[in-house]
């Protein structure tokens, strides 16, 4: 039988509430655990707006500072997961091959692991396609007896920076401008910029500074991964 040697999908540094730092690697099943316990609870999960695809697990809690106290105060653990493998990291064929995973999910045949390969309905992931969409921490082999094999947070973070690739246009602002007396001239007016997404998302209206408009794709491209944690 093929077997996966563990691979680590993230290095996740812990600040506790007691101000203690701790360090340890997680697996892809360890850190979608760590999270999906996250979104239960109501934690803040923050995904970094940039391409690094690290995420910040906060919990906050409030109590009384000790039995007799009037007085409450609020703590906080953090929990910073830096990804092991770079999003960046995947290709056009591997987010082609998750999403052939994640199209499978919820419906009555999920992809599962056949020797080697992982099977998508009708398709299938070569042997060493597989073996490294599970070696980057992208895939996880479930421990049923289907050998169920689903799209790991790690690789559903890095499909969505695949797919939200932003890139700020710049647009030259001259118009046409009628006198009063009728007639017409060209007027050179102030460059507008604009934030674009890959997506096919554009952000309304133009931004008269360029750091606007890169803040604005900052903005959609963190929106996108935000809605993964809910
Ligand atoms: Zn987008």
């Amino acid at each position: 039988m093929h077997r996966t040697a563990l691979a680590y999908a993230y290095e996740a540094r812990t600040t506790d509430y007691d101000g203690a730092l701790s360090e340890r690697l997680l697996t892809a099943a360890e850190a979608d655990n760590r999270i999906a316990y996250a979104v239960a609870d109501g934690d803040e999960i923050a995904p970094d707006t940039d391409l690094s695809g690290r995420l910040t697990i906060t919990r906050t809690i409030t109590g009384w500072d000790t039995a007799s106290s009037q007085e409450t105060s609020t703590r906080r653990r953090v929990i910073r997961l830096n990804p092991t493998v770079r999003p960046r990291r995947l290709t056009k064929r591997q987010h082609e091959d998750l999403r052939l995973v994640l199209g499978q999910e919820d419906t009555s045949m999920p992809a599962w692991r056949d020797g080697a390969r992982v099977r998508t309905g009708f398709a299938a992931i070569p042997p060493a396609a597989a073996e490294r969409l599970f070696a980057a921490g992208w895939l996880i082999e479930e421990r049923d007896v289907h050998r169920t094999v689903s799209v790991s947070y790690a690789g559903r973070v890095a499909m969505v920076l695949h797919e939200h690739q932003t890139e700020t246009g710049y647009r030259g602002t001259d118009r046409e401008v009628v006198r009063t007396d009728g007639s017409r001239h060209w007027a050179s007016g102030d460059p507008l910029y604009r934030s674009l997404c890959s997506c096919g998302h554009r952000a309304e209206p133009l931004f008269e500074r360029k750091e606007a408009a890169q803040a604005a794709s900052r903005t959609h491209r963190a929106d996108a991964l935000r809605a993964l944690f809910t």
